[in-house]
């Protein structure tokens, strides 16, 4: 028997076993339920996202003659024949591009469809196509015949001429999530008996970045021969690395301990370990524990700021084009600087003079169990309490400026934007940790004083959300007024837009809200440090003891 590559074996061929886009299917299939289907579509995202899949399962329930609900039956005529059916008419722009075959396209979209409803022109990668044949391709959207569809797809919307978007319904494909990507490799594994370990899986996920094609070559790959496929098999044929040797590198640079960074990384130099893999995992790492540092539950050595600065400086490297010497040296010296970091060490010396004074007065102190006692209870209420408010002042707050966002939002505000962030990225002498804030996440939604951004790591979109005023004020030069931002989360994101969507389509307007009401739930503006100096240890009562 023929072998069939995984992707391609699994490749959906119903709108339900379409994985991680959601909104779309169900957009596409209530334009068919609904009989309001377009003359054309545009499919955009990242690669492995299910553009094609899904251009295919729309052409093919499109054309069903009996439908069972909002899929295609599998059984009609216009089903069993749609792999050879002379209606259905795929290019690949990215090896086609020349205008010879647009010509042809254009020359027989005009003669009906011969056995099916409609003639549907699945046109893959359409940003390759030459100027000439987007030429030809417009002047046919411009006046499609009644029959005709097209569903276009693109790695690269930016490339896609402007005069071809206007005609398109347009459909953005999600990377997908490692939930989903965990799921199916696990499904397709159990299904083809390919023996697995747990964390082998999440690897895979790991490493191809929101690609459903990528994670399924990759399984392919390890599982040809047979084996049990392990993390370590992963490790030494994709230049991965461990979260083990992750955590370990970490718990060296917190502990000062030079010898074994030293270590860790002549090992690093000495492997085929792809360095960029490496900084995205320590930084999510980093962010996991910054985030346990803003949030109180942190019992490391690193300070918030200390991170902050790893992080900015390992994106710099990231964004290096050309790295002559091994990266993995420069990386090091990030880390052994950040030993050096000077807040860092006042901060501790602070720490440790402070430790050493608390002993001493419990030392020498009758009422030392009370002392003790009271400390304790004090730091779980404070915590608790401020934890709390934190959270329902950024919900409110969260309700409000995206209702004041969608109260007025224009596409020419959110162009106007867009462009002002790109010039504070591009700006040396922003503050690093803005920067960082902007080179990880995007404006999605703008009205003429609001922004709506987004940002794929949940822990970025937290930092933002816990930063709101320093980003405002250091975004006032660029912006020339003061703006007032809110982070989503891709989720968020997408369930606001929809609502937006939906309420827009009811006639529905938003009225612009006050943020006053909530204003006494505002944390109080401390710096990261004092926050957590008084959360944790409490300082202003022990000054008082
Ligand atoms: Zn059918």
């Amino acid at each position: 028997m023929e072998y069939k590559v995984l992707y391609r074996k699994y490749r959906p061929d119903s709108f339900k076993k379409i994985i991680g886009q959601d909104y779309t299917v169900k957009m596409l299939q209530n334009a068919i339920i609904h009989n309001k289907i377009a003359h054309s579509y545009l499919f955009t995202g990242p690669r492995g996202t299910g553009k094609t899949s899904t251009a295919k399962v729309f052409a093919k329930t499109i054309n069903c003659e009996h439908l069972v609900d909002g899929e295609a039956c599998g059984k009609c005529n216009s089903c069993l024949s749609f792999n050879n059916s002379p209606d259905i008419i795929e290019i690949d722009a990215a090896s086609n591009n020349g205008v010879d075959d647009i010509r042809e396209l254009i020359n027989n979209v005009k003669i009906a469809p011969t056995e099916s409803k409609y003639k549907i022109y699945i046109i893959d990668e359409v940003h390759m196509m030459t100027p000439s044949a987007f030429n030809a391709l417009l002047l046919t959207l411009e006046e499609p015949p009644a029959h005709a569809i097209f569903i276009m797809a693109t790695t690269n919307v930016e490339s896609v001429p402007i005069t071809i978007l206007s005609r398109c319904q347009r459909f953005n494909f999600n990377k997908i999530s490692l939930d989903d990507l965990v799921k199916q490799i696990h499904t397709i594994c159990t299904e083809e008996n390919i023996s697995i370990t747990d964390d082998a899986v999440l690897e895979i996920a790991n490493l191809s970045e929101g690609g459903m094609r990528d994670a399924l070559s990759l399984l392919d790959q390890l599982s040809a021969t047979g084996d049990e496929i392990t993390i370590d098999k992963i490790l030494v044929n994709y230049g991965s690395i461990s979260l083990k040797f992750i955590k370990d590198l970490l718990k060296f640079v917190e502990n000062k301990d030079i010898e074994n960074i030293h270590k860790a990384f002549l090992e690093l130099q000495n492997t085929s370990s792809d360095y960029k893999v490496f900084i995205k995992k320590i930084v999510q790492e980093l962010s996991n524990e910054g985030i346990s540092i803003l949030e109180s539950n942190y019992s490391g050595n690193f300070s918030y700021k200390q991170i902050k600065k790893i992080v900015f400086e390992l994106n710099d490297i990231l964004n290096k084009v050309n790295i002559n010497i091994n990266p993995f040296i420069l990386i090091e010296m990030v880390f052994l600087e950040s030993l050096n970091y000077e807040n860092n060490e006042i901060e501790n010396k602070n720490v440790n003079n402070y430790m050493e004074n608390v002993d001493n007065i419990l030392n020498n102190s009758n009422e030392k169990k009370k002392i003790d006692f009271g400390l304790k209870e004090n730091k779980k209420e404070s915590k608790v309490i401020e934890k709390e408010n934190d959270k329902e002042y950024l919900e409110k707050l969260k309700k409000i400026r995206v209702n004041n966002c969608f109260s007025n939002a224009k596409k020419e505000f959110l162009n106007n934007f867009q462009s002002k962030w790109q010039e504070a990225i591009d700006d040396d002498n922003i503050k690093p940790n803005i920067k960082s804030f902007l080179l990880d996440s995007k404006i999605v939604a703008a009205s003429d004083e609001n922004c709506i951004i987004t940002a794929k790591l949940k822990s970025t979109v937290h930092l933002i959300n816990h930063n709101l005023d320093e980003l405002t004020n250091e975004l006032n030069k660029y912006f020339e007024k003061k703006v007032c931002f809110i982070a989503l989360d891709e989720n968020e994101w997408q369930s606001a837009r929809q609502e937006y969507a939906q309420t827009i389509k009811n006639g529905g307007t938003y009225t612009k809200m006050s943020e006053d009401e909530i204003e006494e739930l505002k944390p109080k503006n401390k710096s990261d440090i004092e926050e957590i100096a008084t959360n944790v240890f409490n300082r202003d009562k022990i000054e008082m003891v």
